[in-house]
């Protein structure tokens, strides 16, 4: 990586840079919703895109000198719609967050009512938790999973016909079975609402035809880019034709002012990379390792929640260890393996403690870990959770995971 002006004018940041990329090569990333993008994407992203102004829409800007910038939205525009099969995309929104609050506001007023997934289920903040802007201006009723693991698609209908919801969201950021959009869809028609799929944690399964697609049910879809789809940090929304235009008037100048064109650009990118053949490899080899990870750590005694997973995470469950997912992700850190502590269902522990941990399979997948690399990831951690006062056991660990990362090194 090119540092070489940073160093010059900036030797305080540089370090941090460099130490961060040290970091990431001598760790195990199991966090679910990060990834290690191209260093193609990588050049669209640090680009003099960065400079330029253009709020509005292609060919319909408030700037002038975006003959470039236009060609380069349009391109990630038609790139997400023949991606994903919608009608129309907005590419602007800074984040996933944002891409749900322009849904929001494109459909709703103040006080109308949503169902969606509850937070500590797996659901999202933007999706309306009560501390999110969703949750202070809408009125949020919420549906949950089951002790399967499993979302209980009678109960949503229950739930819906009992609330008549606006709008209706499916997505999730911790669900590791296969959601049921066509199901979505007719529990929505039945109680007149629209439904909003977030896929931003499944989209690089979708876009690779391994999970199926919300495209044929859901009013509008929206994303992250940076997480299994492997691009910048970034949103998307895609929607039917009927509704581009109250899409896109939300976005800006609704929500936001000048779009990030160099991270459109690194969008584009990334679209483009997940259109081959190797992405649709490296996406079936995610659901192969969080398999494989997940059965290592059934076969080490652990439970996951809702057993075996069917996407790229599963939710490892410590109850019966009596230990907690706060601590349990400490220790992670110190044997070299970084993932983030999640309640399970019925929790006991409060969710700045919680009894889990979120394990997800993108970025190690991306590195080159194969299955038989996450089953001595799963013996790692297993070995770290049985032993975790035991300081020399650790520092084996971390020995055995180091080598795992050294077998399949990172931007060299
Ligand atoms: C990550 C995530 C988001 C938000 O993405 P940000 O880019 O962090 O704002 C929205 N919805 C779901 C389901 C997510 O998992």
């Amino acid at each position: 990586m090119n540092l070489e002006h940073i160093k010059q004018t900036d030797p305080v940041v540089a370090e941090q840079i460099e130490l961060e990329l040290k970091r990431q090569q001598d760790t195990i990333e199991l966090i679910a919703s990060e990834n290690c993008t191209s260093l193609a994407v990588m050049e669209a992203s640090g680009s003099v895109l960065t400079n330029k102004y253009a709020e509005g829409k292609p060919h319909k800007r408030y700037y002038n000198g975006c003959e470039h910038i236009d060609v380069i939205e349009e391109i990630c525009q038609k790139r997400a719609c023949e991606l994903f099969g919608m009608d129309h995309a907005n590419v602007q929104p800074h984040s996933g967050a944002q891409a749900n609050m322009a849904v929001f506001m494109a459909t709703m007023k103040p006080g109308d009512r949503v169902l969606s997934m509850d937070l500590s289920n797996g659901g999202h903040l933007s999706h309306g938790s009560p501390v999110n802007f969703s949750g202070l201006y809408f009125d949020v009723k919420s549906y949950g999973i089951n002790e399967y693991g499993e979302i209980d698609y009678d109960d949503v209908r229950r739930m819906a016909l009992e609330h008549k919801p606006k709008l209706i969201i499916c997505g999730a950021s911790n669900y590791s079975k296969i959601i049921d959009f066509k199901r979505f869809r007719e529990i929505a028609d039945e109680v007149g609402a629209l439904l909003l799929a977030d896929i931003a944690h499944i989209a690089g399964l979708v876009a690779a035809g391994l999970h199926p697609s919300p495209a044929p049910y859901a009013h509008f879809v929206t994303t992250t880019t940076h997480k299994s789809l492997r691009g910048p940090r970034g949103g998307i929304i895609m929607c039917k034709e009927e509704f581009a235009q109250a899409i896109d008037k939300a976005v800006f100048p609704g929500m936001q002012g000048g779009p990030l064109e160099h991270i459109i650009a690194a969008k584009a990118v990334a679209l483009l990379e997940a259109s081959k053949p190797e992405f649709k490899e490296y996406a079936a080899q995610i659901i192969k390792n969080a398999k494989a990870l997940a059965q290592g750590l059934m076969d080490e005694g652990l439970d996951i929640v809702g057993g075996m997973t069917e996407n790229h995470l599963m939710t490892l469950d410590l109850r019966k260890t009596g230990k907690t997912g706060k601590d349990m992700a400490n220790v992670l850190e110190v044997v070299g393996i970084t993932a983030n502590k999640n309640t399970v269902p019925n929790d006991p522990q409060s969710p700045f403690v919680t009894s889990g941990i979120r394990l997800g399979t993108p970025a190690v997948t991306t590195r080159g870990f194969k299955e038989e690399d996450m089953t001595e990831v799963a013996k790692i951690i297993a070995g770290a959770i049985y032993a975790s006062d035991n300081e020399q056991g650790l520092k084996n660990l971390r020995e055995r995971s180091l080598k795992l990362c050294q077998k399949h090194p990172l931007y060299v």
